[in-house]
């Protein structure tokens, strides 16, 4: 699933290759990955006009258009790309050169099927912009409201993440996932997050103690850095680990699998344990922990206590 850095190389890859291209045509016939709007809507107001700027907030990737060259028309529609689950961008070049970017990693590995293209620009030289999606859970959309998201986790400021972050009382695993605090952060990212800050995923946001926090927000940024410069989120140390028989890779202890904020979780039955001013009630967002390789006795506390 592309997370913050899987969608910067597809930003990245339209800012390279797909600005100042003329769109000569546009398929936007899947009224699904299209909604709210009807076929026909994203092509007739795209027509004419060039893709001018390529920005990302979070997982969010939002393109400036340019005027159609009728002096009394201005700058054209943004247009909102988020690339959902399994989402590719694939930009074709006037020579028929193509690359990629989103999802998933190894895009030689992986065929491009016409059927999963969702969304499709033409451009007058020849070349396309194509939203290649297999799972259909990628969305296009004309003005997306940017404002809903929280600040882009690459660039928020350690005040405002500790504001947004400790806000409330869901679980932080929850809280890391909510786009509308801060955009950017998946479950892979979060799991690997939690686990180099040693924090237990389950913790109540209003418990966390001041020194969690300040290693949340610099393992935020330290694990955006190397997921960045490792090519994504799938790189995290903790990756390798996410299975049934999994131990952790600092201290060889098993991992807990469970459901946080409705999302497959894993983490150290050692090292990330709740505190005891953590532990009660269950906090918001923490829910059926099903598994375990370990029948460490706090383990069988803490699934006693969530299902209590
Ligand atoms: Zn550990």
């Amino acid at each position: 699933m592309p997370e913050l850095p899987e969608v910067e190389t597809a930003r990245s890859l339209i800012a390279d290759q797909a600005l100042h291209r003329r769109i000569v045509d546009v398929d936007d016939s899947d009224s699904y990955v299209g909604r709210p709007h009807s076929p026909g809507e994203l092509r007739s107001a795209l027509m004419g006009r060039s893709l001018i700027a390529a920005h990302r907030r979070g997982k969010t990737i939002w393109l400036e258009t340019s005027g159609t060259g009728d002096a009394a028309a201005p700058d054209g529609p943004e247009i909102g790309i988020h690339l959902g689950m399994s989402g590719r961008i694939v930009v074709t070049g006037p020579d028929g050169s193509v690359a990629e970017g989103g999802d998933p990693h190894r895009y030689e590995a992986r065929p491009r099927r016409a059927e999963w293209s969702r969304f499709t620009l033409r451009f007058a030289d020849g070349g396309s912009l194509v939203l290649l999606d297999p799972r259909r859970l990628g969305r296009v959309r004309l003005n997306p409201d940017i404002g809903a998201l929280g600040p882009d986790a690459a660039q928020v400021m350690r005040a405002e993440f500790r504001r947004l972050i400790t806000k409330g009382t869901i679980a932080v695993k929850a809280r890391l996932l909510d786009q509308s605090k801060i955009a950017g952060v998946g479950n892979l990212l979060a799991d690997e997050i939690l686990w180099q800050a040693r924090v237990s995923p389950l913790a109540r946001v209003d418990s966390l103690s001041s020194a969690q926090v300040n290693r949340l927000y610099r393992t935020l940024k330290s694990v955006l850095e190397s997921a960045n410069a490792k090519g994504g989120a799938h790189t995290g140390d903790i990756i390798a680990a996410r299975h049934p028989g999994g131990t952790c890779p600092r201290d060889g202890a098993p991992m807990v699998h469970g459901t946080v904020g409705g999302r497959s979780t894993w983490w150290c039955s050692r090292e990330q344990t709740l505190q005891l001013d953590q532990r009660s009630p269950a906090p918001e967002g923490a829910r059926h922990i099903t598994s375990g390789p370990t029948k460490a006795t706090h383990q069988r506390d803490l699934a006693h206590r969530l299902e209590g």
